[in-house]
């Protein structure tokens, strides 16, 4: 696994560089946004750790470059006091977060399981419910003749609720399957399924989002 560490306190980069090595990664370092994004994009990496407060570009606007093109896991880094920052790169597609100061020995933990999650969910089919399509290989949602690119958790949740034909998908399934076991944020969730029907509202014999109170969600 190769992960891209984008941070610009050396004695991060030190720590987790080693760390790393020791868990048999390898890391690539990026000590700014415009170095960040210079890299992504003539390395192939695995995983990308990176930091919101950096010099230069912002780490919301590397996260939103990347997001362009890619749906490789982001885990995002944030001083204590930012929770705007962290709702605003979630929102973006950042698949996990974490505050400073945390552990090299935690971020690991967490890089490993935020790949297992993205490389397991079978979400490589594309599928089909009423005149709505998920094209698997552009993440994009077709609603009659409009079309939006979805960010990548938007995606997982439709997929997850067009798998099931119409079947009641859980509240819990949703956010142990799309936020990972004990990463859950139902605020996120809701926001999500807001988007969602907002795009369904493109066309007026699109399905519905239908919610179960107390339960979750399915499609009509
Ligand atoms: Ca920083």
């Amino acid at each position: 696994m190769r992960v891209l560490i984008v941070e610009d306190e050396e004695a991060y980069v030190q720590a987790l560089s080693a760390a790393m090595e020791m868990d048999g990664i390898e890391p690539i370092a990026a000590t700014d946004g415009r170095e960040a994004i210079r890299l992504f994009r003539s390395t192939g990496v695995d995983a990308v750790l990176l930091d919101l407060m950096l010099p230069s570009v912002s780490g919301l606007d590397v996260l939103r470059t990347i997001r362009e093109t890619s749906v490789v896991p982001v885990i995002v880094v944030s001083a204590k006091d930012s929770e705007a920052d962290v709702v605003a790169a979630l929102e973006i597609g950042a698949d996990d977060y974490l505050t400073k100061p945390y552990s090299a020995r935690e971020l690991i933990a967490r890089l490993h399981a935020v790949v297992r999650r993205t490389s397991t969910a079978d979400m490589n089919q594309s599928s089909t419910f009423g005149n709505i399509v998920l094209d698997a290989s552009r993440y994009e949602l077709r609603v009659g003749d409009a079309t939006f690119p979805l960010p990548r958790k938007e995606f997982e949740v439709m997929h997850l609720l067009m798998s099931g034909g119409g079947a009641i998908v859980t509240r819990d399934q949703l956010l142990d399957e799309v936020w990972g076991l004990g990463w859950g944020d139902t605020k996120s969730l809701d926001q999500h399924i807001r988007r969602l029907r907002r795009k369904l509202e493109a066309s007026s014999e699109a399905p519905a989002i239908v919610t179960i109170r107390g339960v979750g969600y399915r499609l009509e």
